[in-house]
């Protein structure tokens, strides 16, 4: 018998909890030969949400329903890691609980796992549209997946939701990737391993808001980049040696036309302007990857937990904040 994780991180979510685990119940008695746990990860949610988890573990079970619940709200993100710690099964999934990731899917997923065909440890989902979201949301998704492949060494999925399935020897090769800012969908693209994507029309949330404002994706979207690639700091210095290089044509004009250098006051100011703006705004590109040199030296836990009813493992021991699960 193989055991299935099913890792949830839900972020205000009371609406779903239930409905979740039911739709999850029903796909999984057809699956033979695998028993599945869902693990919920409380996100410091503010509502019902740790009320309906606790009312699904006492009517399934600790066994059947896991649970870990953050002290505050960590984000999408922490929520993924401390899942994925939290597993010990065979495999590993990660499900929204709003049933935008449709547990209908998770048969498919399983069949391409146990067979392996072509070698396989992992099974991902790609939207194939992006219906019934912001025309903005997905323009800046798409420039965002644009740059990425341009500049990044990792190559990352347009459309590529966080609905993925996978071995626990990739789910463990992510664990080992202990930086705290994390961004996912740049991990598991790095991490390699064979992956079979299966596609899907975009679905919309069953209960519930988003949890994401467009400001909150765009500060994403910034990290995943400043994560996974250094081209802006390569962009950079070439802009910086253009700029000399303009600097030093002009100086050669003016002395071969026999003007004399900076005389105008005006080309003067313009110089000025022009060459602090530049170092300026360098200045603030290297200050994004100190920053992000500072917030890792730091090396803070990714999140804290205030209650759990499993035992996590701890794959980065720095990471262990030493609360003992109940
Ligand atoms: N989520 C979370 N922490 C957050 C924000 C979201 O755990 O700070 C969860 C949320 O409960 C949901 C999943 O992440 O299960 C995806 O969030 P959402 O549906 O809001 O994102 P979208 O589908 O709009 O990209
Ligand atoms: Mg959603």
């Amino acid at each position: 018998m193989k055991q299935l994780d099913i890792v949830i991180p839900c972020y205000n979510e009371k609406d779903n909890i239930r409905t979740i685990y039911g739709a999850i119940a029903d796909v999984m008695q057809e699956a033979e030969n695998v028993s599945f746990s869902v693990i919920y990860i409380d996100d410091g949610s503010s509502d019902d949400t740790m009320a309906e988890i606790l009312a699904l573990e006492s009517e399934y079970g600790c066994a059947k329903v896991k649970y870990i619940s953050f002290s505050r709200n960590f984000g999408k993100e922490s929520a993924i890691y401390a899942g994925l710690q939290a597993s010990s099964g065979d495999y590993a999934v990660l499900m929204d609980a709003d049933h935008q990731d449709p547990p209908a899917l998770l048969p498919a997923m399983l069949a391409v796992l146990t067979r392996r065909e072509s070698g396989e440890d992992c099974v991902a989902v790609r939207r194939i549209d992006r219906k019934g979201e912001p025309i903005a949301r997905s323009w800046f998704a798409n420039r965002f997946y644009a740059l990425m492949n341009k500049f990044s060494d990792v190559k990352m999925e347009p459309g590529a939701r966080d609905f993925r399935m996978m071995t626990a020897q990739m789910r463990d090769s992510i664990l080992a990737l202990s930086e705290r800012e994390r961004f996912s969908k740049g991990l598991f693209a790095w991490v390699g391993f064979k992956t079979k994507w299966l596609e899907l029309p975009n679905v919309p949330r069953a209960a519930g808001e988003t949890k994401w404002s467009f400001w909150g994706l765009f500060k994403y979207a910034l990290s995943g980049i400043v994560a996974f690639t250094t081209a802006p700091l390569r962009i950079a210095s070439f802009a910086g040696v253009l700029t000399v290089l303009m600097a030093i044509i002009y100086a050669a004009y003016r002395l071969i036309r026999w003007q004399a250098l900076f005389t105008t006051d005006a080309i003067i100011i313009f110089i000025v302007l022009f060459f602090s703006g530049v170092t300026v705004s360098f200045l603030g590109i290297i200050g994004e990857y100190i920053a992000r040199i500072y917030r890792e030296v730091k090396q803070r836990p990714v999140y804290i937990i205030a209650k759990s009813n499993i035992k996590v493992k701890m794959v980065d021991r720095r990471m262990d904040s030493g609360i003992k699960p109940e």
